[in-house]
C-alpha cells in the first residue's frame, strides 16, 4: 500500500494512492492513479490493522504531493556503504555512525532543495531509503524490527560537504531548510532487504547500487537507534548513502529512485536568488 500526504483545496490530507475507478473513468488521472482519502492519520498503534478511508477518492494528478510524513526527528546514518566511505578516504565504522538532521530540513516530492550559496560552495546529494517508523519503540530488539516499521520513502540527505570537513562535525552541513526532500509516497509492503536504489541529475543516473549493499542492515540499524533514543510514529531513519555522489546547481532537478517505491524529484535554486 502506498500511503502519501497530499493538498487538495488548501486541505492537508493522507490518502492511499492505487489506481482506482474515479480516475480510470474521468481519464485525466496521472497514469491513472488515484487518492483514496485516509480517515485522520495512519500512524500509531492501529497502524498495524490499516487505515481507515473516508470514501472521498481524487485523481492523483489533481493533488499535491507533501513530504509523506512531518517526522519529530529524523535520524540519519553515515558511511554504511563501502564505496561511499571509500570516495570519501574514510574507513568502514564499526558500528553504526548515526547524526540527526532537524525536522524543519524536510520538503515533499516537488519542492526546491534551496542552496545556501553564500555560506557553502558544494552541496550534494545523497540518495538514500528512508524507513518511516509507525510506531513509538525504544529497546526494539531484532526480532521485533518488523513491528515497528511502518513502511519506507525515498530520500535525499542533501549535504554541503565543504561544511561538514570544515565544521567536525555535521549539525551545520546536514541541517539546512530543505536538506530532507522525502517521498514520493511511503510503501507499506516493501521487502526493502535487496531493491535498486538510483540518484539521478538532470537523468543523468549518479548512483546505482542496491540496498542489499549496507553495511549495517535495515534491523540491526532500527535495533541500534533505539537503543538510543526513543522512537515516535512517523520519524524517519535514512539508511545511508551509496558511492557516486556529487554536487548539485541552481537549475539542477535531482531525482532519487527506489525499486518497489517510486521516485522523489526536486529542483535546485540558490537561496540568494529567492
Ligand atoms: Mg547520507
Amino acid at each position: 500500500m502506498r500511503i502519501a500526504r497530499f493538498s487538495v483545496a488548501g486541505n492537508v490530507k493522507y490518502g492511499v494512492v492505487d489506481s482506482g475507478e474515479a480516475g480510470a473513468a474521468n481519464g485525466q488521472s496521472r497514469g491513472g492513479l488515484t487518492v483514496a482519502e485516509v480517515d485522520g492519520h495512519p500512524f500509531g498503534p492501529s497502524a498495524a490493522e490499516g487505515v481507515r478511508l473516508t470514501g472521498a477518492r481524487y485523481p492523483l494528478a489533481d493533488v499535491r504531493l507533501l513530504a509523506p510524513v512531518l517526522p519529530s526527528k529524523v535520524v540519519a546514518i553515515g558511511r554504511n556503504y563501502v564505496d561511499h566511505v571509500r570516495e570519501l578516504g574514510n574507513e568502514p565504522p564499526a558500528e553504526p555512525l548515526i547524526f540527526l538532521k532537524p525536522s524543519t530540513a524536510v520538503i515533499g516530492p516537488g519542492e526546491a532543495i534551496s542552496r545556501p550559496d553564500k555560506l557553502s560552495q558544494r552541496v550534494d546529494y545523497e540518495g538514500e531509503l528512508a524507513i518511516v517508523f509507525g510506531r513509538l519503540c525504544r529497546d526494539v530488539p531484532a526480532e521485533r524490527v518488523p513491528e515497528v516499521i511502518f513502511g519506507y520513502t525515498c530520500a535525499n540527505d542533501v549535504t554541503a560537504r565543504d561544511l561538514q570537513f570544515s565544521d567536525g562535525q555535521w549539525t551545520r552541513a546536514k541541517g539546512f531548510d530543505t536538506f530532507c526532500p522525502l517521498g514520493p509516497w511511503i510503501e507499506t509492503e516493501l521487502d526493502a532487504a535487496d531493491v535498486l536504489l538510483t540518484t539521478a541529475v538532470n537523468d543523468e543516473v549518479k548512483q546505482n547500487s542496491r540496498t542489499s549493499l549496507l553495511i549495517h542492515g535495515i534491523v540491526t540499524l532500527v535495533s541500534y537507534v533505539t537503543s538510543v533514543m526513543t522512537i515516535l510514529p512517523g520519524d524517519v531513519l535514512l539508511t545511508g548513502t551509496p558511492g557516486g555522489i556529487g554536487p548539485l546547481v541552481a537549475g539542477d532537478s535531482v531525482s532519487v529512485t527506489i525499486e518497489g517505491i517510486g521516485t522523489l524529484t526536486n529542483p535546485v535554486v540558490d537561496a540568494s536568488s529567492l
